[in-house]
């Protein structure tokens, strides 16, 4: 099986022939135009003259909602959903029924993923038991399992005890590990908060979700990694706050070089606000919730700069009655395996913030090695695994919810008009996505 990638500019840089043998990048030449450089007879030709090629991109955050709620999505559906969205990687947060805090439910997670085939399905594993906050999970046999588990998380609810968090770090250090925290002080955002506390959760009547609820966490956990000597990771950035403290522990970090600081922001924090709450309706009920611009604004620096490594989605998937209700019930979440590209797309490389490497860099390399996967997020080149995402850089095109793969519709791209698509995936040099 071979494929060769004619024309495409890779990373945005230079134009090339991306040869593709047995799921491995065998040659790059020269492009010649329609003529290919090389003497290769591949079985597929791509033409992909004004198209970049990137490596396959990475999420560190995808719900993929089975086993439990197989209605809202599946294994096979969510990836689906990831190959059309470039990904070649998703990590599958925890918080499925049951909840994956053994060995044996990561292992199942992997092999659902394994028989989807679509996408590399690594699973995240909860750090405490049920994700109750109180007993470590199964954190070693999870971690020497055949899933080889090495990111932990409560995603959903925060790991809020300092002595968990703590001795969470201390045990993954043993084999590499990384505590992802969901970062909201149960005690200053409860449950139930849902809106940016302001003056517009004042103004609709809802439930307030400070931003110093998130800081604060981020704060002790950073504090706590120094500590210990371990790695933390910030999942879903949404503050200025959060940034700043984030922008001084890395330096700090960097300077001992003996604990490490990552953090992640959503393509949703990225682009909207709070003012969309003022419609009441659901599809924007998130958690962490949508901020004001200035929180926004500072993301988008941070995740130039540097100080937020990665995008990852955050993809929630719900069923319709799960979601249609008043506000404050509907469930929290929305979806990001599709249009994570496009969004980054639209805010950071029209806006000259990030070129197309720096793409590669926040959705491929950097949350690959976040999460210790070896075979993605790797360079372009000779001898490396086909895991490759092709973008169509200036297709501008409105969203429809109802084009998904996804089996849920809680998109609040839908209506939208983005600017950046991805038209063709492959794994390990087999087509996932695109004609
Ligand atoms: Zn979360």
């Amino acid at each position: 099986m071979s494929v060769v990638i004619k024309g495409a500019s890779i990373l945005g840089q230079k134009t090339a022939d991306v040869y593709v043998e047995d799921g491995v990048i065998r040659e790059i030449g020269v492009s010649t135009g329609s003529t290919s450089g090389s003497d290769h007879s591949a079985s597929e030709v791509i033409e992909a003259d004004g198209l970049v090629l990137l490596p396959g991109l990475v999420d560190l955050h995808t719900h993929l909602r089975e086993p439990g709620r197989e209605d809202a999505e599946t294994v096979l559906t969510g990836s689906q959903a990831a190959a059309a969205g470039g990904f070649t990687s998703v990590l599958a947060m925890a918080n499925t029924n049951p909840v994956t805090d053994t060995a044996e439910a990561a292992e199942r997670v992997l092999d659902l993923g394994r028989e989807a085939g679509l996408v590399d399905v690594q699973p995240v594993g909860a750090v405490t038991k049920g994700l109750a906050g109180e007993e470590l999970a199964e954190l070693g046999l999870m971690a020497r399992s055949r899933a080889r588990v090495r990111v932990f998380s409560d995603d959903g609810k925060c790991v809020g005890d300092a002595r968990v968090m703590r001795r969470a770090l201390e045990y993954v250090k043993a084999f590499g590990g990384i505590i992802s925290q969901h970062s909201q002080d149960p005690s200053l955002a409860p449950h139930a908060s849902c809106c940016h506390e302001g003056p517009i959760s004042g103004d609709l009547g809802l439930p307030g979700w400070p931003g110093v609820a998130e800081d604060v966490i981020v704060a002790r956990d950073v504090m706590l990694a120094r500590h210990t000597g371990s790695r933390v990771h910030v999942a879903h950035v949404s503050t200025a706050g959060s940034v700043e403290v984030i922008r001084w522990a890395k330096s700090q970090a960097k300077k001992d070089g003996t604990w490490e600081v990552t953090a992640e922001v959503t393509p949703h924090h990225l682009l909207l606000t709070t003012d969309l709450l003022r419609g009441y309706d659901p599809t924007y009920k998130v958690n962490p919730p949508l901020r004001p611009a200035e929180d926004v604004e500072a993301l988008r620096a941070a995740l130039a700069d540097g100080t937020i490594d990665a995008v990852a989605t955050d993809h929630a998937p719900h069923a319709r009655h799960d979601k249609e209700h008043a506000f404050v019930d509907a469930a929290f979440g929305m979806l990001g395996l599709e249009t994570a590209l496009s969004v980054v797309g639209t805010v950071m490389v029209e806006s000259g913030l990030l070129d197309w490497a720096g793409v590669a860099r926040v959705m491929s390399t950097a949350p690959a090695a976040i999460a210790g996967l070896t075979g993605h997020g790797r360079e372009i080149a000779v001898g490396e695994p086909a895991n490759l995402a092709l973008v169509d850089p200036s297709a501008a095109y409105v969203v429809d919810r109802n084009d998904s793969l996804s089996l849920a519709r809680n998109n609040p791209w839908h209506g939208r008009t983005l600017t950046g698509r991805v038209v063709g995936t492959w794994l390990r040099g087999k087509r996932t996505f695109g004609a």
